[in-house]
């Protein structure tokens, strides 16, 4: 089996998409999930990396990063209706939906262009235009650090939430995940009842979409809306939308009718933040070159030299200000390591 390669010193701003100016201690390249057992030993913090486009580095990460190269894709037809879909870790999320768009397999036309790695999807339970990953998941290959061994973790063992999971909340830093398996529909039923999606669809005349055109027309919506990170760094969404009783909601609704909401996990409502944001005047905002995105006002971007020092005060003034307006607390999605981390 190939050795893993160690890298020391690295610069982790290109392995980030909001590039903010950091370094790692050391950098292992994975490429086989047997070379788990044979990791040079260390004492550092651990931390897994795919492709950076939930991470947002504040500073130097004192410790070893892994990063998740794992590759392969397998498809197991299970019966006349669907199959199965194993991919490892390292894949690229966005090719694997095409690859399965073009194999006639059905469940994740709507997750189309969502950055990032396949091993990250679970990790926030990776959703758009109205389906989640959770809708087509049906296992989770990971490697366990406190007991050394690969595990086979079923949907319901992960935990998955809005935006969240186990892995992120409870069992942090516990597990590196090297597959995911999930069962895919042959017959396609396109979900279009999200609102701007439904728009759209309409707008387009496309009343019956085929697979391609609602991934095309998904496609069209994002880049509309959301900065690409190769030309304006950034990591998509950068707070959760908050969810909270359906009192508090009541009387927010009542100060701000227009303010859009959805219905949330445990009867609780989901409210925009973006709405809120935006209505406060941050849009093109800056700190810096932090700045809210111009079209888009959930989304933070680098316009190119950045700092940790900026973007924190830029995050500070937001979340002070949406505070004080509405009482709700926002959270940021992606993950912030801060340097005393
Ligand atoms: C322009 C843009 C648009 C986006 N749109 C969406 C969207 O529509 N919906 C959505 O849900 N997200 C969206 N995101 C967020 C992001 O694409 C997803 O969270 C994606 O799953 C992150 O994948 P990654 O490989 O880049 O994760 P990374 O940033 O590399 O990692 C994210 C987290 O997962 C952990 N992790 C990564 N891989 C593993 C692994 N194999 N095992 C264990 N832990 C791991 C990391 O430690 C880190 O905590 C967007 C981001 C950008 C930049």
């Amino acid at each position: 089996m190939k050795p893993v390669t160690l890298r020391r010193d690295v610069d982790l701003a290109p392995l980030s998409t909001f590039r903010l100016p950091a370094r790692a201690r050391e950098l292992v390249i994975l490429e086989h999930p047997e070379q788990l057992e044979s990791l040079p030993p260390t004492d550092l913090p651990l931390l897994v990396l795919g492709d950076g486009s939930n991470t947002v580095f504040m500073g130097d990460w004192p410790g070893r990063i892994l990063l998740n190269r794992l590759g392969g894709m397998r498809v197991e037809p299970l019966d006349d209706n669907t199959s199965r879909v194993d991919a490892g870790a390292g894949e690229n999320w966005h090719r694997l939906v095409r690859t399965c768009i073009d194999r006639g397999l059905h469940g994740l036309e709507n997750l189309v262009m969502i950055p990032g790695s396949v091993g990250a999807a679970p990790m926030q339970n990776i959703g758009a235009y109205g389906v989640e990953l959770s809708d087509v998941l049906e296992s989770v290959r990971a490697w366990d650090w406190q007991t050394a061994e690969m595990l086979e973790l079923s949907r319901d063992d992960c935990a998955l939430g809005y935006r969240d999971s186990r892995f992120k909340t409870t069992d942090r830093g516990r597990f590196l995940i090297t597959g995911i398996s999930m069962r895919l529909d042959h017959e396609f039923r396109p979900r279009a009842d999200y609102q701007s999606l439904a728009r759209a669809l309409t707008h387009r005349r496309l009343s019956k979409p085929t697979p391609r055109q609602l991934a095309a027309t998904v496609m069209r919506l994002r880049r509309h809306r959301l900065p690409d990170p190769a030309r304006l760094a950034n990591a998509g969404s950068f707070f959760k939308n908050p969810v909270v009783e359906t009192a508090v909601a009541r009387d927010l609704l009542k100060e701000f009718p227009a303010l859009p909401h959805w219905p949330g996990d445990n009867q609780r409502v989901k409210l925009a933040a973006g709405w809120m944001i935006e209505r406060l005047g941050f849009r093109g905002y800056r700190i810096g070159d932090a700045g809210v995105y111009q079209h888009h006002a959930l989304v933070l971007v680098n316009h190119g030299q950045a700092t940790a020092a900026d973007l924190k005060v830029l995050i500070d003034k937001v979340r002070q200000a949406i505070r004080r307006e509405y009482g709700v607390t926002l959270e940021p999605e992606p993950l912030l390591i801060e340097p005393d981390f």
